[in-house]
């Protein structure tokens, strides 16, 4: 299969190309050519399926024709090695626990299944070693990292601006060793950006080495994530509550969102998708206005969704067609202060027992205050709240419990090489490698 690009001013890539290049030749975000409606007999027997059994009827469709069958059910297996479970909350709301993976966030299935094909693309060519450079300030990092640990013929350096990370992230990509190196940069996220973007760019650089990023709009990155919606759906079709599913998913930069619509689009019976955002609301302008108006991010404490300028609002508009009607009849919206997130968080903890993150509050407060009579709700949990730690114990009053896989972290010894924020120092260490 072909990607094109959303800007339609550079020639079509192979999955390969679109993998290693991440972002097309003209800015634009790649897309795939065909999107394949999956088969009736697929959804009717989708409840009777595991997580990985449904995963790899969705990858087939879309890198099927790129990556044999063998090799990509492996993928598909070796990617979700962990569970994705529905989980009731309260009334006929549910949360779809996208956390319970390596570094406790969603991402982590997008950045496993693509250094997971990446790697295949390395060892069945035979190509020369491909180094990951990412600039992090504290999630893509240990997401990337983690995904990518193990991973043979990839070698990953993660750049991180020195103290400006919170120490639960910053043992989760300092403490893995292997072929995950750290930098530890004297500056602050923009010099890390700045530092990976002029290695892009230079010459000598990429004469020596072979460079790439696993940026979120890489096409293996965005694509698996459209297997939890299936699953999601499956979970739902077992319990008999499967027939006016609203989706609700806490958006930043709308990879995961569109990575539903996409899932629909195959066929999946998903009656509307509300899109929750907090202070960081232009995408909700968008749906009220037709105005696309970026503008910078502001923080708050669903810091994941602080993105002012949403990089998949070019895949959403292509998907429609630039249809505003048609994208409103698709997705709704709802934006929420701290304030507001901070209350849900409080709320629905001392009501159910349920603790939310930040991000999934949002999530679940747009259920609550839309849903319509009939309708069962599924809102993205997309971390765990000891993600958050510090932010939760305040607003709740009480501890959160470390899950086991981040007190392991905790207990790792850090590694990490010094790197001045002069891009000729960040070179000289690259060409010594
Ligand atoms: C990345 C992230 C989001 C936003 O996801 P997008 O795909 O960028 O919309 C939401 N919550 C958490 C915890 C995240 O890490």
């Amino acid at each position: 299969m072909y990607y094109y690009s959303t800007n339609r001013q550079a020639p079509l890539a192979t999955l390969e190309e679109a993998v290693v290049r991440g972002l097309a030749t003209d800015k634009g975000l790649y897309m795939p050519e065909h999107i394949k409606p999956l088969p009736q007999e697929f959804f009717d027997g989708i409840a009777e399926m595991s997580f990985q059994e449904i995963a790899y009827q969705v990858a087939d469709a879309f890198f099927g024709e790129d990556i044999p069958a063998e090799a990509l059910k492996h993928i598909v297996y070796d990617t979700l090695a962990f569970d994705v479970p529905v989980v009731h909350v309260d009334g006929n709301i549910y949360s779809l626990e996208l956390y319970h993976g390596p570094t406790l966030a969603f991402k982590d299935v997008g950045a496993r299944f693509m250094a997971r094909v990446l790697g295949w693309f390395i060892q069945n060519e035979k190509k020369e070693m491909v180094n990951v450079l990412v600039a992090t300030s504290g999630d893509t990092g240990s997401a990337v990292a983690n995904g990518f640990l193990g991973v043979e013929g990839i070698h990953v350096y993660v750049l991180y601006p020195k103290g400006k990370v919170s120490a639960i992230q910053e043992v989760q990509f300092t403490t893995l060793g292997q072929n995950i190196t750290a930098l530890e940069v004297d500056g602050v996220f923009d010099d890390c950006q700045r530092l990976v973007k002029s290695a892009f760019m230079d010459e000598e650089l990429n004469g020596h080495m072979r460079l790439t990023s696993a940026n979120s709009i890489n096409v293996a990155r965005f694509l698996p994530q459209a297997f939890y919606y299936f699953y999601a759906y499956a979970q739902m079709k077992r319990e008999g509550k499967a027939d006016e599913l609203v989706i609700c998913v806490p958006s930043g930069n709308f990879g995961n969102l569109c990575a539903g619509l996409f899932a629909q689009r195959m066929g999946l019976p998903i009656k509307r998708f509300v899109a929750a955002n907090n202070d960081n609301d232009i995408f909700y302008q968008y749906l009220q206005t037709g105005d696309y108006a970026p503008r910078p991010s502001v923080q708050t404490i669903a810091n994941a969704m602080d993105v002012g300028d949403p990089s998949n609002f070019a895949r959403i508009i292509d998907l429609y067609a630039h249809s505003h009607e048609e994208i409103c009849s698709r997705i709704s919206g709802a934006t929420y202060s701290d304030e507001q997130i901070a209350d849900t968080v409080a709320e629905v903890y001392k009501r159910t027992g349920y603790l939310l993150d930040p991000h999934g509050a949002c999530g679940y407060r747009a259920l609550a205050e839309g849903l319509q009579e009939g309708e069962q709700g599924v809102f993205l949990e997309t971390a765990h709240p000891a993600k958050f730690r510090d932010t939760v114990e305040a607003i709740i009053g009480d501890r959160v419990e470390m899950p086991e896989k981040l007190q392991a972290f905790m207990r790792g010894t850090k590694q990490s090489v010094p790197m001045s924020a002069q891009f000729e120092d960040f070179k000289a260490y690259l060409m010594g490698q």
